[in-house]
Formats: C-alpha cells, structure tokens, sequence
C-alpha cells in the first residue's frame, strides 16, 4: 500500500522503515520500504462524548461538523502541529478513548485565547471542550490535575469559605502546594514595586487580611447554599462518568 502521508502515521505504527538501506552500493532508503501495521480499534468508550458533554464546557461538542477552523485559528496548533482541537473533538464524538489518551500530555496546553470559540460556525466552544477534556482526563486519573487546576481549587475554596480572596495567601497557597519556592525572583519584584506604590495602611490592612482571614457580612448562608451546589454537580459529573458519587 503505498504511503502518501507518512508524517500522519504514528512512528509506532510504521514498521522496518529501513531509513538507512543500501544494496550494491546504491542507497534505496526510503518509504517503499515502510509497512504501517494494521490496527484494529477495539476499545470503544460509547459513552465519551456523554461524559465530557456533562462536564462544564463540553455542553456542545455533539453540534461539531469538523470543518476544522478550530484547528487552524488555534495559538498553540501554530508552534505545534499536534495540538489538534478539530481531531480530539472527532476522536471524542466517535468513542475513541484509547487514541485520545495517547494526546493526553498536551491537551491541558490549551491557552484558553479563546479564538477557536470565536470562529467555530456552529457555536461548539472548543475551548471549553478543551476545557472539559482536560478535567475529564484529570477525574479519570489520566492526569496529574494541571496547575491551572491547583491555582483555581485554592482561589474557589477560598471563595466559597470567606466571600473574599486574599491575593497573597492565594499564592502562597499555590507555590506551596505546587511544590515551588516562596522567595521567586518575580515575585521579589512586585513585592518591592507595591511596597513603593501602595500607601502604608493599604499595606497593614494586607497583612493582617492574611493573618486573620476576614469574612464577607453574613456569608455563612451563602457558603453554605454554594457549597450544597457544589456537592450536587460533583456527584451529578462523576455519576456520569462512572465514578463513584460519594468520591
Ligand atoms: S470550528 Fe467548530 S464546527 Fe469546526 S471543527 Fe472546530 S469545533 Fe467543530
Ligand atoms: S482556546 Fe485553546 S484550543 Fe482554542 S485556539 Fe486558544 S489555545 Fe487553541
């Protein structure tokens, strides 16, 4: 068979491609002699497009008709042509896990620019598939959560609890739980560039906001309302991946 695309096939599937072969002194190296093994798709997940469909910004994926103008306005697409919106989106819809796993490692590289979203004729929001795929391969243990991840638990749990956020314990948290130093050269900067700009009250009031965590007036209900919201989306997203609810 012969091979019009070789850059489309996985070098996984390409057999003996004897790059290097000379016979008789005369190199014949070269694609007529690669074999691509046959594969056979097996393992269908029926339910993938469901399950990334519940997860919040895969609400519209089933509306996709892969013109790929997704693909082809994307950020990150244009430094790596791997970065594939258009397929990944094709390969959930048709069930494929199996091939959508092998991208796993670059799909949370998504950008969030947002221009696939803006040129998507059919209003799918591929970055929020993005989105969704990414937190999908992160509940199903695929992945590590990703830092953006870690970042928006800390900003959101800070939230729900207090009605407020405190930016420096925010990033404090974050370093800490990411496993990165607290004294970073950047961060250094801002600190003196504030201790300039900002008046020395404003400062105080920082510092004591860390050490005492205030609360918004009479969020205790509220907190409590956002929290029993959140325990039911939680449940509802995780019953329909197959995970346990109560997780
Ligand atoms: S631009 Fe929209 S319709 Fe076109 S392939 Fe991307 S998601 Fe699908
Ligand atoms: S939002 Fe993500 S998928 Fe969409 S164009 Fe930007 S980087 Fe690409």
């Amino acid at each position: 068979m012969p091979i019009h695309e070789k850059s489309l096939i996985r070098p996984e599937n390409l057999s003996d491609p004897r790059e290097n072969l000379v016979i008789d002194g005369v190199d014949v190296s070269g694609d007529w002699s690669t074999f691509i093994r046959s594969r056979v798709v097996k393992d269908y997940n029926e339910n993938l497009q469901d399950e990334i469909a519940a997860l919040p910004g895969g609400e519209y994926i089933h509306r996709c008709w892969q013109c790929g103008s997704c693909t082809n306005s994307c950020t990150v697409n244009a430094e790596n042509p791997e970065f594939n919106p258009r397929y990944w989106i094709y390969l959930i819809r048709m069930g494929m896990e199996a091939e959508l796993l092998r991208d796993k490692d670059i799909i949370w590289q998504c950008v969030s620019c947002n221009k696939c979203t803006s040129v998507c004729p059919r209003d799918v929001v591929p970055e929020g598939i993005m989105k969704a795929t990414a937190h999908w391969l992160e509940m199903k243990g695929y992945t590590e959560p990703s830092k953006a991840m870690v970042f928006d638990e800390i900003f959101t749990e800070q939230i729900i609890e207090r009605g407020r956020i405190e930016d420096g314990e925010v990033l404090q948290e974050f370093l800490k739980k990411t496993n990165q130093p607290l004294m970073q050269d950047w961060l250094i900067q801002m600190v003196k560039q504030m201790v300039k700009g900002f008046p020395l009250i404003t400062l105080a009031k920082m510092g004591l906001a860390t050490i005492f965590k205030p609360k918004t007036s009479d969020w205790a209900r509220a907190s409590a309302a956002i929290k029993e919201h959140i325990a039911e989306e939680k449940a509802e997203q995780h019953r329909a991946l197959g995970l346990d609810p109560a997780e």
